[in-house]
C-alpha cells in the first residue's frame, strides 16, 4: 500500500468536518507520523501535499536532491507537479466556503474593522492580477511590496501568485535605502505601495520613501499606489506621471474574472530578504507547492486549526511569519486570518485582548517582545476582557524566557489554552521544532520537539553529532518540502552560507540544548545578529552605517540582555583623528543608523572609544565587547592575542561611567 492510499490518511475535508484539518491529536499520533515522515520522506509529503494543495497536475515525484549535492543541484520536491498558488488559497475554497470571512481586518483605530469573505477576496484577488497584467507584470518577473497591514497587501501578494510573478515583499518600517537595494536585487520592474500606513495613530510615509527609494537607477516602470486615507497631508504623496498609477483607478476597474496562470511545483513564489549579518541582503527563494505544502500543513498542526477558528497571527506581512501564517498558510487551509494594522499599545496596553474578545479570537500568535511589554504592565488591562474564546496561544521570533511564557500562560491563557513556542526562520519556510498544541507536553522555554519531516542534530566545534542531552550548534539533517531552495541570484551564497560549516547538513546559526527528554531548548544565535524587540538586524549594518558618517573612524556593535527589547544595541566608536564634538558625533550616528537601516534601528548605548580591541591580525575580537557591555568585564577570557591588551582596560573603565 502506498503512502497516499493508507486508511488513516483521511481527506482534509473530512477531517474538517470532523471539527480538525490536523491529523495529530495526542504523542502516539506525533510519534507516528513522525517516524513516518524520516522512514519515508517522499511518500509522507506526497500524500500531505495532494490532500493539502490543490493542483493542476497532481505530483508523483516526492523528493529530489540532498544537502550533499544542494551544490550543483537545488532541492526539489513534487518536481513533476503543476499548480496555482492563488487557487488553493482561495478559487477552491468558493464553493463550500464561498461567504466564510477570509480576512478580518482590523485597523489602526478600533473601530475600522473590514471584513472580506473567500469569494470577495477572490474577486478582489482577480482584479489586481488583472490589473498588474496590464500593468506588464510577468510570470517570472519581480514585484516590491512595501505596504503596511493593509488587505491589499495580501491581495497584492495573492495578485502576483496568480500571474506567476514573484513578489517580495520589504518590512514598511525600512528605510528608502533598505527599499532601494532590494528593487535592485530582485531587478523587480514594478512597486506596490501605498500613500500612507497607519500605526499607532501616526502617518508612515510610505509612497514618499518608495519615490526615495527610486531616485537613481532601477528596473521599476510603474508604481501602483493604495489609498489608505483619502485626506493624507498632500506633502506626504505625490504622484509622478507616467509611472505612478492609483490602485482605485487601475484595480478597482479592473474585471473580477481571471484565469490563473499554471506554475511548476518548483517555480518561485516570493524572496524575502532576511536581515543579512553580512553587507548585502540575502534575498532567500521560497518556491510554490513546496512552501504552500509546508506552511498549510504546519499551520494546520501546531495550531489544531478547526473550521470555525478566528485566527490572528499579529506579525507584519513584511516578515516571513506574515507570509507564511497569516497569508498563505491559513488561507490555503480555508480559515478565517485576521490582519492587524496597529500595535500592541494602541490607543491602549489592553488593544490585544480588546481586540481577542471583539472578535472572538481562537488562536493568538504573537512574539515574546510584545509579551515582554505587555507582561510589564500587569495583569489588569488582560482581565478586564473576556477572553475565554481563547484555546491556543503562539509564539516566535526569538527564545522565550519562561517568565514571559508563564505570564502568557496564566494570565492570558487563564491555564486553559496550550501555548507553542514555534522556533523557525525564513529559511525553513514554516514551524520546525514547536509543540504541537493537543498533543505535545510543554515546559516553559522550550520549543519541544521536531515536527514530522524535521530531524534536528546538536554539532559540536568538532563537527561530531551530540547523542543525547547536551549543547551544540542547531543543524536539520535532511531536506523538508518548506526550505528555501536559493539565494536569489547568488546559489553559491546559499551554499556557503548553510551548507558548508557542516558538510551534509543545513546549519541554522542557532545554538541548541537538548535535554534529558530530548526536548530543544534554543540559546540565541550563534552569530553576529541582533534581535531587538523580534526586528532582526545585523551588527554589520549597524557598523557600516555608523562608519560612514565623517566623525566616526571606527565601530563595532553587539547587543546586551535588554528587560524589555530582548536585546539592546551596545555601539562602540571611534572618534575620527582631528574631531572632537561627541555630541555631533551622537547626533550623527542616531541619524545615520536612522537613515540606513530604518526607524526600528535605535542604538540604546554609544560609548567612545580610544580603539576597538583588534587581533594582530586586525580583526575586532567582539567577544570581549559583548562580555563588557553585558557588565562582565571580569569574565573576558583569553585577551593575549591582542595587538594592544590596554584599549580593553580602557574600554572597561568608559563603560562603568557609561552606565
Ligand atoms: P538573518 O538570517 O539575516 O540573520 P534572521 O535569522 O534574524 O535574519 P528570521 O529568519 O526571521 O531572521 O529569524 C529566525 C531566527 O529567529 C532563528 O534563527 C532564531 O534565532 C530566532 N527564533 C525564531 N523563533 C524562535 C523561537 N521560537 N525560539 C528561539 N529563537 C527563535
Ligand atoms: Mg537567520
Amino acid at each position: 500500500m502506498t503512502e497516499a492510499e493508507r486508511p488513516d490518511i483521511i481527506d482534509v475535508d473530512d477531517r474538517v468536518r470532523a471539527g480538525s484539518t490536523s491529523q495529530i491529536q495526542d504523542m502516539p499520533a506525533y510519534r507516528e507520523h513522525w517516524a513516518r515522515a524520516e522512514a519515508d520522506p517522499g511518500g509522507y509529503w506526497l500524500a500531505q501535499a495532494k490532500q493539502r494543495v490543490h493542483w493542476r497536475k497532481p505530483p508523483t515525484r516526492g523528493l529530489e536532491g540532498d544537502f550533499w549535492s544542494v551544490r550543483d543541484s537545488p532541492i526539489a520536491w513534487f518536481g513533476d507537479g503543476e499548480l496555482n498558488v492563488s487557487e488553493s488559497c482561495l478559487d477552491r475554497h468558493l464553493e463550500r466556503r464561498g461567504d466564510k470571512t477570509a480576512i478580518l481586518w482590523e485597523g489602526d483605530e478600533p473601530s475600522e474593522v473590514r471584513k472580506l469573505s473567500y469569494s470577495q477576496l477572490h474577486a478582489e484577488v482577480c482584479r489586481c492580477a488583472n490589473a498588474l497584467a496590464e500593468l506588464g507584470l510577468k510570470k517570472g518577473e519581480r514585484a516590491i511590496i512595501y505596504m503596511g497591514m493593509v488587505p491589499e497587501a495580501a491581495i497584492a501578494m495573492l495578485a502576483c501568485a496568480r500571474l506567476g510573478a514573484v513578489h517580495s515583499v520589504v518590512f514598511g518600517g525600512f528605510s528608502a535605502e533598505a527599499v532601494r537595494d532590494r528593487v535592485r536585487d530582485c531587478g523587480a520592474s514594478i512597486v506596490i505601495t501605498q500613500d500612507v500606513g497607519k500605526r499607532g495613530g501616526k502617518n508612515i510615509p510610505l509612497k514618499r520613501t518608495v519615490d526615495a527609494a527610486l531616485e537613481g537607477e532601477h528596473g521599476v516602470e510603474k508604481v501602483l499606489v493604495y489609498q489608505r486615507d483619502a485626506e493624507a497631508p498632500a506633502e506626504l504623496v505625490s504622484m509622478q506621471d507616467g509611472r505612478d498609477l492609483w490602485w482605485h483607478d487601475t484595480v478597482d476597474k479592473a474585471s473580477e474574472t481571471h484565469e490563473a496562470t499554471t506554475c511548476g511545483a518548483e517555480d518561485p513564489l516570493f524572496i524575502l530578504y532576511t536581515s543579512g549579518s553580512t553587507g548585502r541582503p540575502k534575498g532567500l527563494v521560497h518556491t510554490c507547492a513546496g512552501y504552500l505544502t509546508w506552511t498549510a500543513y504546519t499551520h494546520a498542526v501546531t495550531f489544531d486549526l478547526r473550521e470555525d477558528d478566528v485566527y490572528a497571527c499579529a506579525a507584519d506581512i513584511g516578515w516571513v511569519t506574515g507570509h507564511s501564517y497569516i497569508v498563505y498558510g491559513p488561507l490555503c487551509n480555508g480559515a478565517t486570518s485576521v490582519i492587524f494594522e496597529s500595535i500592541p499599545t494602541y490607543p491602549d496596553v489592553d488593544r490585544y485582548w480588546d481586540m481577542v474578545a471583539r472578535h472572538q479570537i481562537t488562536v493568538f500568535y504573537t512574539a515574546p517582545t510584545a509579551i515582554r511589554t505587555l507582561a510589564a504592565h500587569g495583569p489588569e488591562p488582560v482581565r478586564k476582557h473576556d477572553l475565554s474564546s481563547l484555546r491556543v496561544l503562539g509564539t516566535v521570533g526569538e527564545p522565550i524566557d519562561p517568565v514571559a511564557w508563564q505570564w502568557y500562560y496564566e494570565v492570558v491563557g487563564q491555564e486553559r489554552c496550550a501555548v507553542v513556542d514555534t522556533w523557525w526562520q525564513t529559511e525553513t519556510g514554516g514551524h520546525c521544532i514547536t509543540p504541537i498544541a493537543p498533543a505535545t507536553p510543554e515546559k516553559p522555554g522550550s520549543a519541544t520537539l521536531p515536527l514530522p519531516g524535521i530531524l534536528p542534530t546538536l554539532v559540536d566545534d568538532d563537527a561530531r553529532a551530540l547523542i543525547g542531552p547536551g549543547q551544540g550548534r542547531l543543524c536539520l539533517e535532511h531536506p523538508w518540502p518548506g526550505i528555501a531552495r536559493t539565494v536569489w541570484g547568488d546559489h553559491e551564497r546559499y551554499v556557503s552560507t548553510y551548507f558548508t560549516m557542516f558538510e551534509g547538513r543545513y546549519f541554522t546559526g542557532d545554538g541548541c540544548r537538548r535535554d534529558a527528554d530530548g526536548y530543544y531548548w534554543i540559546t540565541g544565535r550563534v552569530d553576529d545578529v541582533l534581535n531587538v524587540s523580534g526586528h532582526r538586524m545585523g551588527t554589520a549594518e549597524f557598523e557600516s552605517a555608523l562608519i560612514a558618517i565623517d566623525e566616526l573612524a571606527e565601530a563595532a556593535v553587539v547587543g546586551y540582555p535588554h528587560p524589555v527589547k530582548g536585546q539592546g544595541v551596545h555601539a562602540y566608536v571611534v572618534l575620527q583623528p582631528g574631531s572632537d564634538d561627541r555630541a555631533e558625533a551622537a547626533k550623527n550616528a542616531h541619524r545615520a543608523v536612522r537613515a540606513s537601516i530604518g526607524a526600528h534601528a535605535r542604538i540604546d548605548r554609544l560609548q567612545f572609544v580610544p580603539g576597538l580591541p583588534k587581533t594582530r591580525s586586525g580583526k575586532c575580537m567582539r567577544r570581549i565587547l559583548r562580555k563588557i557591555a553585558e557588565g562582565e568585564p571580569d569574565k573576558l577570557g583569553d585577551v593575549s592575542t591582542l595587538a594592544d591588551p590596554s584599549v580593553v582596560e580602557v574600554i572597561v573603565r568608559g563603560a562603568e561611567l557609561f552606565s
